[in-house]
């Protein structure tokens, strides 16, 4: 019971403690920080506004890296959060504009004011591991993403105690809860990155949002998925002009007639447009795309296809598999979710084909 007591005892303490430290401390600096405001507006003849700057280090929030360099009027407070700790630094007129007001001409004199480089481009160029351990795997995974910017990320709201006061929001303020969510298993994922139990799906997503790159083990399970999943047998596809007319399974096909996903292809690719050497079968056709998706020496290519889904391209040389019709490559191309793979061509144009329609390209292995 007594024991109790004193745990209850200092946990009251401890709080006050902590909160009438932030009090005094906040109140202290914004007195310091007023009194240097009205003494910028007192010389208001060669100071032209502050420039807010923060500790710009590991310990400053995302909100106050992102403030860091702006410029403001003299009217203006710095309200940072309680416990901030940045600062303003005056930002003073040129020469040229102090000398016009008293009709001298300072133009040839350089501007003396110090460079702040913006804290937006400085945190860019942090490196990664700092940046997670400022914003967290989360926010940085969505701002890696390109979700939002990191200005994005301040916010200014009101507090009978502090009055205005700017903070760092949260992911779901900024990308709503479903996103945020989504960011957030990711990180989770990602922090527990050592345990190998990841689905293909996982990895997919990780590596797309540039979370980590994949070890070899995983490699092999995506690319293994992937040569066994194939194409869709109960997804059909309607007959196209170009595949009128030619026989298949004992009878020509017509416009408007259903065929399943890899017949489709198949007739579509290998036997309208030639791109297989005459004669391949449907099976070989399969094995040959499959063969694409296995081989040591191919490309794997994550992207995001329409900003929808997230796919994998396999692209190997065509080699014996090279059609009148064909090309030097073969492409494979995976859609994750759906499961299966959505097309399995020789692209006349390679270069154009990996980049029409998608973002977030990122290379799993680049091809040889
Ligand atoms: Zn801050």
């Amino acid at each position: 019971m007594v024991g109790d007591f004193l745990t209850e005892l200092r946990k009251v303490l401890g709080t006050t403690l902590s909160r009438a430290l932030t009090i005094a401390r906040t109140e202290t600096l914004r007195g310091h920080r007023e009194a240097t405001r009205a003494s910028y507006q007192a010389n208001s003849d060669i100071v032209r506004g502050w420039v807010w700057h923060s500790a710009a280090d590991e310990r400053t929030c995302a909100a106050c890296w992102a403030m860091h360099g702006t410029f403001h009027t003299l009217d203006e407070r710095l309200d940072d959060h309680p416990n901030g700790r940045c600062a303003m630094v005056p930002k003073t007129k040129t020469w040229a504009e102090i000398g016009k007001q008293y009709g001298i001409d300072l133009s040839d004199v350089p501007d003396t004011n110090s460079e702040i480089e913006p804290g937006v481009l400085l945190f860019d160029k942090l490196p990664a591991e700092k940046q997670i351990g400022i914003l967290g795997p989360a926010k940085w995974a969505a701002w890696k993403d390109d979700q939002f910017t990191l200005s994005d990320l301040v916010g200014q709201t009101e507090s009978t105690i502090w009055g205005t006061y700017r903070y760092e929001k949260s992911l779901e303020q900024v990308l709503g809860e479903e996103k945020a969510k989504g960011y957030t298993r990711l990180a989770l994922m990602g922090a527990a990155r050592n345990a190998g139990q990841y689905s293909v799906s996982d990895l997919i997503r990780a590596v797309g949002f540039g979370l980590r790159e994949l070890s070899n083990d995983e490699l092999q399970k995506i690319v293994e998925k992937v040569a066994k999943a194939g194409f869709n047998r109960e997804h059909t596809s309607l007959v196209k002009p170009e595949m009128a007319g030619l026989v298949w399974k004992g009878k020509p096909l017509e416009v408007g007639e259903r065929l399943p996903a890899d017949e489709w292809h198949f007739v579509k690719h290998v036997l309208a447009r030639q791109e297989w050497p005459e004669g391949t079968s449907l099976d070989e056709y399969l094995e040959s795309l499959r063969t694409v998706i296995r081989s040591p020496e191919n490309g794997i290519m994550i992207s995001k296809y329409q900003c929808v889904y997230w796919q994998i391209a396999f692209i190997a040389d065509s080699g014996q598999w090279r059609g009148v019709g064909g090309s030097d490559f073969i492409l494979v191309e995976y859609r994750d979710g759906y499961g299966f793979w959505v097309t399995g061509f020789q692209p006349v144009d390679l270069q154009k084909q990996l980049q029409v329609h998608r973002s977030e390209i990122r290379w799993l292995r680049k091809m040889k």
